[in-house]
């Protein structure tokens, strides 16, 4: 039996964000990061790392993700294994932009079994789907630490200079343009928003208001998360 007031925790938090493209969850992970420690796993960036790499997995996921469909669980779940065998993760995760269909709750679900460890918190970012075609048009990423901005809701604080790292050069996604994000929340529509009511009958799904400003959507999100690790 552990002794009455001594911490046992041994398990790594995991968090999950849930939201239609442009949602802001690259945004808040990367926030939560930096105050919880926790690491941010976004299947996203690495299938656009294997897509600039020219793996096997970057190979099949090219043409897919140009189109705004989503990517086979198969090489979803490929990047996101080797991701999770690096050995930062034993800080936690907060997964964004996975899983995006039921085959890939369920795997995640299994993989989780295997190690002993179970979901802290599913947070699902709501949003009106006018709002993401603005968001996704706006976007721009930092080229050398992949901080996040907006053309009219998150500039940096001087022009042209990264915030975070100084850096002064920023690209913009292939796949962030208006026809695509049509299929892109068509897919979140028809494939991930199904999950919504699959992590609440699980009894770990959280709903935020995804349409207010970043810091208060941040101190929200913060509150769960310091629920869901305590
Ligand atoms: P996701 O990872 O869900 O696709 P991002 O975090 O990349 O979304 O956010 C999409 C764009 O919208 C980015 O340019 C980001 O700076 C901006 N953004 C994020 N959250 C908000 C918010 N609450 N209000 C306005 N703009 C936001
Ligand atoms: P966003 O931030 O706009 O939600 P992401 O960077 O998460 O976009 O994903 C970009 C593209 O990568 C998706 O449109 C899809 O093609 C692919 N992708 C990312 N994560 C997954 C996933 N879990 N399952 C299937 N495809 C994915
Ligand atoms: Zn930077």
């Amino acid at each position: 039996m552990p002794e009455a007031g001594v911490d046992t925790r041994t398990k790594p938090a995991v968090l999950i964000l849930l939201g239609p493209p442009g949602a802001g969850k690259g945004t808040q992970a990367r926030m939560l990061e930096d105050r919880f420690g926790l690491v941010q796993l976004s299947t996203g960036d690495l299938l656009r790392a294997a897509v600039k790499a020219g793996t096997e997995a970057g190979k099949k996921a090219r043409a897919v993700m140009e189109a705004g469909e989503l990517v086979s669980d198969e090489i979803v779940l490929e990047v996101l294994r080797d991701r999770m065998q690096e050995p930062d993760v034993s800080r936690g995760v907060i997964l964004d932009g996975f899983p995006r269909t039921t085959g890939q709750a369920e795997a995640l679900d299994a993989l989780l079994a295997d190690q002993g460890q179970s979901i802290g918190a599913a947070i699902s970012i709501e949003v009106d789907d006018d709002a993401m075609v603005r968001r996704i048009s706006g976007r721009y990423t930092c080229a050398a630490c992949g901080e996040g901005y907006h053309d009219e809701f998150k500039q940096p604080a001087r022009a042209g200079i990264c915030d975070k790292c100084g850096g002064t050069e920023f690209t913009r996604r292939a796949d962030d343009n208006a026809e695509t994000v049509a299929a892109r929340l068509a897919a979140y529509h028809a494939q991930t928003a199904p999950l919504i009511a699959y992590y609440e009958a699980q009894g770990v799904l959280e709903r935020v208001d995804g349409m207010g400003p970043i810091d208060a959507i941040a101190t929200e999100l913060g509150a769960i998360v310091e629920r869901a690790t305590a």
